[in-house]
C-alpha cells in the first residue's frame, strides 16, 4: 500500500444531551439529545484524521444518526487505498458510491482535511484559503419559549459576550411577534439578530407575523418557509432580509436561490452540505453572490466546532456575521483541550489539521471498522 493512502476507517458513536433540557422548534419539534457519529481515518503512514457528523434529530433536514452510519458503511470500502488529501477526488468517489446522504459524507470529508493539514503541517483554514485572523463572533441559539424567558436567555448570552442571537419562532404569528419584540427589547447597536423559523411558517403566517412588528426592529429572517416557492413568494413582499438554511442542502439548491435573487445571506451548515469540500464551494458561490454568512452545523461536539471555525476563518470579515459553538448546546465534550472561546469569540487553532484531538476515553470503542 503506497504511503499516505487511507488504510483504516473507524466509526464511533456517542449521544450528546442538550445542555438546556428540551430544545423546542417550530411545528412542535422537540429534542433532548443528539446522536453523534465520529470517524477516525488512519493512513498507511500513520496519520490520524478525525471528523464528526451530528444531525439535529431526525426532523431538521433529511438525515438521522443511524442513517449517517449506514451511509458510511456504504461509502467507506470505496475510500480504502485512496489519497485523503485529494479532497475533490475523495468527494467524487463518495458521490459515486452513494447518492445524496450528505450527512454521512461530512465526517469522512472533514477527517480527510484533518489528515491533509497534518501531512503538510498547516491548519485546515490555511488550506481552505487562508485565515482572516478575525476573532469569530459566536451566535446564541434561543429555542422557542415564553417571550419573557427568551428575553432573559438573550440577556444571559449577552453577558457572556455574544454579539449574535438566533431567536427561534414557532409558527404562531401572534405569539411569535411577541417573542421577537421581547427578545430584541434590549438590543445593543452592535448586536445581530436572526429570527429563525426553521421552515415553520407559511407565507401567510410570516406576513402576518411581520405586520405585527414595529417596522424599525433590526433583524434578518432565516428559513421562513419549507419550500423555495413559498420563500420566494414571501421574499417578494417583504423588505426584511432573508437568510437561507435548511433549504440550502446542495450546490444546485443554492445556485437556484442565487439565480432567483431569493436571499441576502446563508447559514452554511457543514455536515448537511457533505463536509468542508462542498461547503468551500458553497462559500465561494455565495461570496460571488454577495451573501452574508452564518457558519454553523446542525449540532455536534468539539470536532464539529473545529470544522466550523476553520471554514469561518476563511470568510472575509465583511461577509461573516457569526458562527455557532455547538459545544455550548451539548453536555458532553469529545476533545480536551478544545477551541478556546474568549468573550463570545473563537479562533481556529494554529496547530496542523483541525488542531484538536478527540478523547478516546469519552468515545469508547469503535462500533465499526473498515480496512
Ligand atoms: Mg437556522
Amino acid at each position: 500500500m503506497p504511503e499516505g493512502v487511507i488504510k483504516e476507517i473507524s466509526v464511533f458513536t456517542i449521544d450528546l444531551p442538550y445542555s438546556h433540557g428540551t430544545y423546542t422548534l417550530s411545528s412542535g419539534r422537540e429534542y433532548t439529545k443528539f446522536d453523534s457519529t465520529i470517524v477516525r481515518i488512519t493512513t498507511a503512514n500513520g496519520i490520524e484524521g478525525w471528523g464528526e457528523s451530528t444531525p439535529f434529530g431526525a426532523t431538521f433536514v433529511a438525515a438521522h444518526g443511524r442513517g449517517v452510519r449506514a451511509g458510511i458503511e456504504e461509502i467507506a470500502p470505496h475510500l480504502i487505498g485512496q489519497d485523503p488529501r485529494r479532497v475533490d477526488r475523495i468527494n467524487e468517489i463518495m458521490d459515486g458510491a452513494l447518492l445524496g446522504h450528505e450527512h454521512a459524507k461530512a465526517a469522512l470529508d472533514i477527517a480527510c482535511w484533518d489528515i491533509f493539514g497534518k501531512s503538510v503541517g498547516l491548519p485546515v483554514c490555511e488550506l481552505l484559503g487562508g485565515s482572516t485572523e478575525m476573532a469569530l463572533p459566536l451566535i446564541s441559539s434561543i429555542h422557542v419559549a415564553e417571550p419573557a424567558e427568551m428575553r432573559s436567555q438573550v440577556s444571559k448570552y449577552r453577558k457572556q459576550g455574544y454579539l449574535g442571537h438566533s431567536v427561534k419562532v414557532s409558527g404562531d404569528p401572534v405569539k411569535d411577534a411577541e417573542r421577537i419584540k421581547s427578545s430584541l427589547a434590549d438590543k445593543k447597536a452592535d448586536e445581530f439578530f436572526i429570527v429563525d423559523a426553521n421552515c415553520g411558517l407559511s407565507a401567510e403566517t410570516a406576513l402576518r407575523m411581520l405586520r405585527l412588528l414595529p417596522n424599525n426592529l433590526d433583524f434578518v429572517l432565516e428559513a421562513p418557509c419549507s419550500t423555495p416557492r413559498e420563500t420566494l413568494s414571501l421574499r417578494r413582499r417583504t423588505d426584511v432580509p432573508i437568510y437561507i438554511d435548511e433549504l440550502a442542502i446542495s450546490e444546485s439548491s443554492v445556485i437556484e436561490f442565487i439565480a432567483e435573487d431569493a436571499a441576502e445571506g446563508i447559514n452554511i451548515k457543514i455536515s448537511k452540505n457533505g463536509g468542508l469540500t462542498k461547503s468551500r464551494r458553497l462559500r465561494d458561490l455565495c461570496l460571488a453572490a454577495g451573501y452574508m454568512f452564518s457558519v454553523q452545523d446542525t449540532v455536534g461536539s468539539d470536532l464539529s466546532f473545529a470544522a466550523i471555525v476553520h471554514l469561518a476563518q476563511t470568510v472575509p470579515e465583511k461577509n461573516l456575521r457569526c458562527i455557532l459553538d455547538p459545544t455550548e448546546m451539548v453536555t458532553v465534550r469529545t476533545a480536551h483541550p478544545s477551541i478556546d472561546v474568549v468573550e463570545g469569540r473563537a479562533m481556529a487553532p494554529k496547530l496542523p489539521g483541525l488542531g484538536i484531538t478527540p478523547n478516546l476515553s469519552v468515545l469508547g470503542r469503535p462500533v465499526a471498522c473498515y480496512r
